[in-house]
């Protein structure tokens, strides 16, 4: 019965699992070829100071629109894109838009706005000279390093590499500033907050979804908040969706937030045209 059981399983897993497979190589071809077509696009999602209920930050997310099956999440493509080495090119691809962006708004618009960029742990390792390619962009463009903010997971923390470490010291050094993304949610060690100088934590929106007064979740959202001001760091909350939450995470002093209830992510220029209007009100309510 045993070996039936294995047998039917195996006959049906496995054409299942080439699908999947074949599923993976097309899309992996279709988004190289999306990269040469420049059919990708970058998008900003704000990120809001909760104590002035300004814009100062905005995060951004790579979006792909396949041309037979619309938009795909990144959350499917990216470990594709991670597993054949294509996140190379799209990671330079999207920190470029993300730096002219980035130029643009401080130079019209708000001199101290920063953009934040996902850096996936594949381009740590891959090479040792992308943080002086990163570092020459920036420089170009005629920007200091903190106006570009790097997401990075705890995932290339913890599995330590020196390589991977020396980068992101490298990049600290150069003035980029660090933030540790879907914090909470990782083989969390604090061990690592300790080696490594992080300028930003960002709070998983697992925790930010269950805000209650009285929850675990609040407890936990408050310790890590606590703990990141001991540490010198500032506090992104990812994912609120409710003014509930938002105040919530006001009251035990959360620096930021971001999420739907603020925005979505938005094209470049919808983002800049809230900031025009943000700047508008604030130039009629003198301080
Ligand atoms: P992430 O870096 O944690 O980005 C935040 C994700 O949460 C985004 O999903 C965003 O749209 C979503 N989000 C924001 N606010 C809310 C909310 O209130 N509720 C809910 N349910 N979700 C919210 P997105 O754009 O689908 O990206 C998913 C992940 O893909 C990102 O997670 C990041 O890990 C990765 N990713 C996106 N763009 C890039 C990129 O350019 N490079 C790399 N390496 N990874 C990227
Ligand atoms: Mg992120
Ligand atoms: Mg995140
Ligand atoms: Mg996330």
């Amino acid at each position: 019965v045993a070996k039936d059981a294995g047998r039917n399983r195996y006959a049906y897993f496995t054409p299942a699992l080439q699908r999947a497979a074949q599923n993976r190589m097309r899309l992996g071809n279709d988004l190289r070829d999306a990269l040469a077509a420049e059919n990708l696009q970058v998008v900003y999602q704000p990120i809001v100071d909760l104590r002035r209920g300004r814009v100062c930050k905005a995060e951004a997310l790579v979006r792909w629109h396949h041309p037979e099956r619309g938009p795909v999440s990144p959350a499917e493509f990216i470990p594709i894109a991670e597993s054949s080495g294509l996140i190379l090119e799209i990671g330079e691809w999207v920190f470029r838009q993300a730096v002219r962006d980035v130029q643009r708004w401080r130079a019209e618009i708000d001199e101290q706005f920063q953009v934040s960029v996902n850096k996936s742990p594949v381009q740590f390792h891959s090479e040792s000279g992308m943080h002086t390619r990163w570092l020459r962009q920036v420089v170009e463009a005629g920007l200091p390093g903190d106006a570009v903010s790097l997401e990075i997971t705890e995932g290339l923390l913890l599995e330590g590499g020196d390589g991977a470490s020396q980068q992101l010291m490298a990049l600290r050094r150069a003035g980029f500033s660090v933030a540790l993304d879907d914090f909470g949610t990782g083989y969390s060690s604090l061990s690592y907050l300790q080696h490594y100088e992080i300028d930003c934590l960002k709070i998983d929106r697992a925790f930010v979804h269950e805000l209650e007064p009285g929850s675990k979740a609040l407890a936990l959202c408050r310790a890590i908040i606590t703990m990141a001001h001991e540490l010198g760091m500032s506090v992104v909350a990812e994912g609120v969706e409710t003014a509930h939450q938002r105040d919530l995470l006001a009251s035990i002093g959360c620096d930021l937030g971001q999420g739907f209830f603020f925005a979505r992510p938005m094209p470049a220029q919808a983002l800049e045209a809230l900031l025009r209007q943000q700047r508008g009100e604030q130039d009629l309510t003198p301080e």
